[in-house]
């Protein structure tokens, strides 16, 4: 596993002469670390729970687009040009995956209100815990598309990988996770099944939790993440 404090997220790390394909930054901030024990409190409620949810993406959404990509543009101010960089189009596409990734979408917004936004529908079933995707709103074309994906809990990665594949299918290249919480297996998972690309991804972080309990929860976690954010549906 290949963690590394924040900074040049695409320097290309190496570790006894190999490239990570799988770069894990986990943000370190004490306001992050205060927004994320509030959260993980099972006292805190759904209201406060999506509040705070959104305040820890814009943090992350903070890191996550050190490397977004700009243009170079000169603007006039009230006293003389000023030479500036604005976001470069194509626009970045953010990716929230239903359920539980939607509460992050206002969080991500709120940095970048001009990204697209495309939708991934995917379900873990609880027995098995694999990945299924039951809806999907993305653009066909993703080829040169800097792409952000939101999903609050790495467990076991089945679903993160089952995203990446999809968006990598449709020419994704240039793709980020943004997570709220990581499992060491989840992480695993993720390099073993991106062991054989030619190009990394990255996944930004709050926190790398101990590890996963039987049921695939993450410990010691938060609970259900969508259950939290928007109650049990029964
Ligand atoms: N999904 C969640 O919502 N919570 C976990 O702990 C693991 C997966």
């Amino acid at each position: 596993m290949f963690i590394v404090a924040l900074k040049g997220l695409r320097n290309k790390p190496r570790l006894a002469g190999k490239v990570r394909l799988v770069k894990i930054h986990v943000v370190s901030h004490p306001l992050l670390t205060h927004k994320l024990t509030v959260l993980r409190d099972e006292n805190t409620n759904s209201p406060t729970f999506r509040q705070l949810t959104e305040e820890i993406v814009t943090l992350l959404a903070y890191e996550a687009t050190r490397e977004v990509i700009t243009e170079k543009v000169t603007v006039k101010t009230p006293v003389a040009n000023a030479n500036g960089e604005v976001l470069a189009k194509p626009r970045p596409v953010v990716v929230p995956i239903l359920r539980a990734g939607l509460g992050m979408l206002e969080g991500m917004t709120r940095l970048i209100p001009t990204a697209e936004v495309g939708f991934l529908g995917m379900i873990r079933d609880h027995d098995t815990l694999q990945p299924s995707t039951y809806a999907n709103r993305l653009p066909d074309d993703l080829t040169g598309r800097q792409c952000y994906i939101l999903d609050p809990m790495l467990a076991t990665g089945g679903t993160l990988i089952a995203a990446m594949k999809y968006l990598i299918d449709k020419g994704a290249r240039d793709i980020t996770a943004i997570t709220i919480l990581a499992a060491p297996e989840g992480i695993a998972a993720l390099e073993s099944a991106f062991a054989n690309n030619d190009f990394p991804i990255t996944v930004v972080t709050g926190a790398l939790d101990q590890k996963l309990n039987e049921k695939g929860y993450i410990v010691p976690g938060l609970g259900d993440a969508g259950d939290r954010l928007y109650g049990v549906v029964r």
